[in-house]
């Protein structure tokens, strides 16, 4: 069984699941994709995403405004809290920071995330973080904010190994999408196959970035498998050793996944 810790289940394109999203969830089962975290992107789309996802006890949420939603309305720690306090919930994010896709003054962005690291503080959950372009500054607000205290992941790392053991020393966790698939990836890769067994998680960050030999094309949870052969190859150990690990260590980060 393998979990996929990070897609966007309302953004996939139910096409090839006869635009069902009980056949497609019934599809991901089969191919023994045993749990999934469904992250939110912005408020507005959020209740739709909550219906969508409800009634399927091995999916669980988070809520949160990513920080490519420029113009999404903007979110109140009150309000995240009690969001928050909803059992399905068990993350605050997407957020962070993408210095990539957006320009000019980006204040708002860094006063979006430290409100996020508040409420993910305020409600005990840990964070789910976007950063690309960065991790400088991302960093920075998340020790300045102390998001030590509730930690997280850093979703789709991208980053050297340096950033990769400042995130750890913050009680941060790092998890690996398709990227680290792409042969131009060797950074990722090394970072793959030197971090300690219990820091790592694995995920699709589906409808987007694709795994080889799928890379261009729509991504779907059920690819999930080709991340975490490529991982098994990166640290020399068995898929079915990276499976059992990854499953692990995300019962171990949202313990709220753990109960049944
Ligand atoms: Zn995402």
């Amino acid at each position: 069984m393998l979990i996929d810790s990070h897609c966007h289940l309302d953004c996939l394109d139910l096409n090839p699941y006869g635009n069902s999203f009980a056949n497609f969830m019934r599809e991901a089962h089969q191919q023994e994709i045993g749990y999934m975290l469904c992250v939110a992107i912005n408020l507005e789309s959020y209740p739709d995403m909550y219906r969508l996802v409800e009634g399927y006890r091995n999916v669980a949420i988070s809520v949160g405004v990513h920080p490519n939603e420029r113009d999404a309305r903007e979110p109140a720690i009150d309000q995240l809290v009690s969001l928050a306090q909803d059992p399905k919930v068990v993350a605050i994010g997407e957020t962070g920071l993408d210095y990539f896709r957006s320009e000019g003054d980006l204040n708002w962005q860094r006063e979006r995330f430290r409100t996020h690291i508040r409420a993910a503080k305020a409600i005990g959950k840990p964070l789910i973080i976007h950063s690309r372009e960065a991790k400088k500054d991302t960093l920075k607000i998340l020790d300045e904010e102390k998001a030590s205290e509730v930690g997280g992941v850093f979703h789709c790392f991208t980053e050297d190994w340096e950033t990769a053991l400042r995130a750890m020393d913050l009680n941060f966790y790092l998890s690996f999408s398709g990227i680290v698939t792409f042969k131009s990836a060797r950074l990722i890769q090394d970072v793959a196959k030197r971090l300690p067994e219990n820091r790592f998680l694995i995920e699709t960050d589906s409808p987007y970035l694709a795994p080889v030999p799928f890379r261009g094309k729509p991504n779907y949870p059920v690819y999930l498998r080709c991340i975490a052969e490529c991982i098994a190859g990166l640290r020399d150990v068995s898929f079915a050793e990276i499976a059992e690990r990854s499953t692990q260590n995300f019962h171990t980060l949202f313990p709220q996944t753990s109960a049944g």
